[in-house]
């Protein structure tokens, strides 16, 4: 049995996100989205946030769970009994730093595997960080982004303009 972990900050998860992770759970016997509590990052959901808009966007596939974690990916793949790290590689930017945390986690852990897929095509540009702006600007990005992420965008957005 192959357990795959992929992990990530998912705030929030979006549409690429899923994409990644669907094709994963269909190599694999399990996959685990591994939502990371203290990214050093401009947070605009908090863990439990985060961790509730991926399980209800996944909540219809069997293979695949979420779970967050605080401690460094390579014990979190231990303690999940994970062989495998799933990451998302998109065309401009990606590789280099994936490739950098790939060296240092099989320095760290080795035998746990990173496979990289490529993001499809419609997702290539599209990161959380972008949806992030374009949603509290008031943009539309519900085609890039499960219904209840977008949702979730909105009342946000919605709550920041106020403050
Ligand atoms: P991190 O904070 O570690 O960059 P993210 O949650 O932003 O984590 O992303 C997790 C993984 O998903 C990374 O490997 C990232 O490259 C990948 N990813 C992010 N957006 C996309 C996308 N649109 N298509 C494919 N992979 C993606």
């Amino acid at each position: 049995m192959i357990t795959a972990l992929y992990p990530g900050s998912f705030d929030p998860i979006t549409n690429g996100h899923l994409d990644i992770a669907i094709r994963a759970s269909r190599l694999f016997d399990r996959l685990i989205i591994g939502i990371f509590a203290t990214p050093q990052k401009n947070l605009m959901f908090t863990l439990e946030e985060r961790v509730e808009l991926a399980k209800a966007a996944t909540q219809h596939l069997p293979k695949i769970e979420v779970r967050p974690y605080s401690k460094i990916t390579v014990e979190f793949a231990r303690e999940v009994n994970a062989q495998v790290l799933v990451r998302g590689l998109r065309a401009i930017g990606d590789f280099e730093w994936e490739f950098e945390m790939a060296m240092m986690n099989q320095m760290l852990c080795p035998g746990l595997e990173t496979v990289c897929f490529m993001a499809s095509q419609e997702y290539q540009f599209l990161s959380a960080s972008l949806i992030k702006e374009v949603a509290s600007l008031g943009g539309d990005i519900h085609k890039l982004v499960p219904k209840n992420v977008a949702e979730a965008l909105k009342k946000k957005a919605a709550m920041l303009k106020k403050q």
